[in-house]
């Protein structure tokens, strides 16, 4: 996964939003090094930089030559796997509460409350960012873009949020607001800054299936352990609203393509739960 932009957490305005700093991107640091990642770049070799501990090793099968670093690569094809059905209660919540100090009510930043292999899980929403085409597969042959939503629970573990987002080509088809203020920023002259409300897309988790496994993060150092809920149905979106977003991003210096392709699935499969909301 690789953040567009430096992104701060916005005390000021609406804070069930994050702040979407029109600077020059930054690498996000591994989840458990305060280090600056090293370069990389795509497509994924490892004369791009794409370390071993990114590796899928089909000797994951061979207890006595283990994967270097485990297992579970993401991003998977979920069309390729039966999901098992469970029941994984998710709440977002955004309570606004009377602040003496500020003589008025104040909203917290959204935190996602999960209830995932047995154990409660409570994230804070750290970054946010793209990938065009998409990485995980909900649908064959659509290329989407996807939004991830990266969150920290309580252990300082990394889970990640994704929607996806789909070209649709119906005439008057609404634009997602979301994306606009996505594009609005973006496009914002200088070093203005704006704020995304990624409250909508948390939601949609509460109402709709999601895919829940886990896996590794996209980019280097790929590390593995994270949890990952992914919206079954993409959002639809005008195709036309998709290609200014690409366009900005690509303007704010993505990479034409900055996707992580699925990893071949090997035996033993990865479990991946289909949640019943
Ligand atoms: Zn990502």
């Amino acid at each position: 996964m690789r953040p567009i932009s430096a992104v701060t957490l916005s005390c000021l305005l609406a804070l069930t939003s994050i702040a979407f700093a029109k600077t020059p991107p930054t690498e996000l640091a591994p989840p458990d090094s305060s280090a600056a990642a090293p370069p990389f770049s795509y497509p994924e070799s490892a004369e791009n930089g794409w370390p071993k501990s990114c590796e899928s090793d089909p000797a994951a099968t061979d207890p006595s030559n283990p994967p270097p670093d485990g297992p579970q690569q993401s991003p998977i094809d979920f069309t390729r796997l039966t999901p098992v059905p469970a029941t994984i209660p998710l709440g977002v919540l955004v309570k606004g509460t009377y602040n003496e100090g500020e003589n008025n009510v104040v909203f917290p930043m959204p935190t996602i409350a999960v209830d995932f292999m047995n154990e409660k899980l409570t994230y804070s929403p750290v970054s946010f960012h793209f990938h065009f085409p998409n990485e995980h597969v909900v649908k064959a042959n659509t290329a989407m873009l996807e939004l991830h939503i990266k969150a920290k629970d309580q252990n300082q573990h990394y889970g990640v949020f994704a929607v996806l987002f789909e070209p649709g080509l119906r005439h008057n088809m609404p634009r997602n607001p979301l994306l606009n203020q996505v594009i609005a920023n973006l496009m914002a002259p200088g070093t203005m800054s704006g704020q995304v409300d990624l409250v909508p897309a948390l939601n949609k988790f509460m109402t709709s299936h999601f895919y829940a496994y886990v896996g590794s993060l996209t980019t280097p150092q790929c590390n593995t352990g994270i949890n990952w809920y992914v919206l079954q149905t993409p959002e639809l979106a005008p195709a036309s609203q998709i290609s200014a977003v690409v366009k900005a991003l690509q303007g704010a210096n993505m990479p034409r393509s900055n996707n992580r392709t699925p990893r071949q699935l090997t035996t033993p499969l990865p479990t991946v739960y289909l949640s019943n909301q």
